[in-house]
């Protein structure tokens, strides 16, 4: 595709009254002058009009398991159609995508695809879902928002990746169109945001009360731990306490390894000893599914019986092994898992594959 930056009306803006509009679909509300665009890159006044300049394109489409976003608790083993756009609302130095999020270059932008197609070609792939991923789809609600209407459509569930920064009055609409999704909760100090990732922590635990409270989505958390910023001992505490005060024993959390990137590469790979201490703290709090990632840890990356201990869903990263759960509970002592699961697991397989869709029907 020929570099273009596309016009399409974007939503949650207000004119300043001063020649200025202000974008409220996140925190940062940006405030644009004509030909200006926001933080994230991919919004820009035109005209005295908030448009979205990536609507309808793509960075590419794999057919992932749904254990990659990761999700553990939601369709085991299905595979899910995977894309994303360019953009970010936050700036993480430590960013593990910075290729896709930071890009300039809307020539990246290679495969287009309206949300009918997007659906289709999830339901021809055998994808029980699609997963907006990859960067954040918040920068493209309106698009993701359409994509989510057209796979109900047809029967296909949607999947948010996504850091959770988002204003109240747009994040009520996008998860009204959701039915998964894993939230990045990238530290426990507002400190901690601020100096990695431009941001505010604030709004993020705001979305993760919101979806507990307020929506059916089902969802789960990331943490990447990095060596020296967010993974001593007593933040790990003080955010395991938040979590289970405030979101309960059942929302899955995985403790996911860093590796140098972007802007922070003076800091090690994160020691799979870290993971598990990490997901030992949580545990003691009482939340009963806590992950490792990145890392082969077939116990951390199993699922548990909070009741009995016996071994529900054995993983090795993203490959399933035994399965002990019969209609979403412990095949032992019965007791009830928390998730949204269909019947035995589909083994769709653990590799990532990918799919073209332009020129598509
Ligand atoms: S979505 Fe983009 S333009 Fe809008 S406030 Fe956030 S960073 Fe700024």
């Amino acid at each position: 595709m020929k570099s273009m930056t596309p016009v399409f009306p974007a939503r949650w803006w207000a004119p300043q009254g001063d020649g200025r509009i202000v974008c409220r679909l996140c925190p940062r509300e940006c405030q644009l002058r004509e030909g200006q665009r926001g933080f994230c890159f991919v919004r820009r006044n035109t005209g005295g009009a908030l448009d979205l300049t990536t609507y309808g394109r793509s960075s590419g489409f794999c057919v992932d398991p749904i254990e990659k976003k990761p999700l553990n608790h939601f369709l085991p083993g299905s595979r899910v159609l995977s894309f994303g756009t360019a953009g970010c609302n936050l700036g993480c130095r430590f960013c593990q995508n910075w290729d896709i999020s930071k890009a300039r270059d809307f020539d990246r932008l290679a495969d287009a695809a309206t949300p009918e197609q997007i659906a289709a070609a999830a339901q021809r792939h055998g994808c029980r879902s699609v997963a907006f991923t990859y960067n954040d789809p918040v920068v493209f609600a309106e698009y993701a928002i359409d994509v989510a209407q057209a796979c109900r459509a047809v029967g296909v569930r949607t999947v948010a990746v996504t850091a959770g920064y988002m204003s109240a009055e747009p994040r009520a609409e996008f998860y009204a169109h959701m039915d998964a999704a894993n939230v990045d909760l990238k530290g426990f100090t507002e400190e901690f945001y601020r100096r990695q990732c431009s941001g505010s922590l604030a709004p993020v635990l705001e979305t993760l009360v919101y979806l507990k409270r307020e929506t059916a989505v089902w969802f789960e958390v990331t943490t990447l731990l990095i060596p020296g910023e967010n993974d001593s001992d007593a933040e790990l505490e003080r955010a395991s306490d938040w979590f289970a005060a405030h979101l309960g024993p059942d929302v899955p959390w995985h403790f996911t390894a860093f590796h140098p990137d972007y802007k922070l590469l003076d800091r090690p790979p994160t020691p799979p000893a870290t993971l598990q201490r990490a997901r030992t703290i949580a545990w003691a709090k009482g939340i009963h599914y806590v992950y490792t990632g990145n890392v082969h840890d077939r116990t951390g990356g199993s699922t548990w019986c909070p009741q009995c201990g016996g071994c529900l869903i054995e993983r090795d990263w993203f490959e399933i092994g035994r399965w002990r759960l019969r209609d979403g509970v412990c095949a032992a002592c019965g007791f009830p898992v928390a998730g949204v699961f269909a019947g035995e697991p589909e083994r769709g397989g653990a590799g990532r594959v990918l799919v073209r869709l332009a020129g598509d029907a």
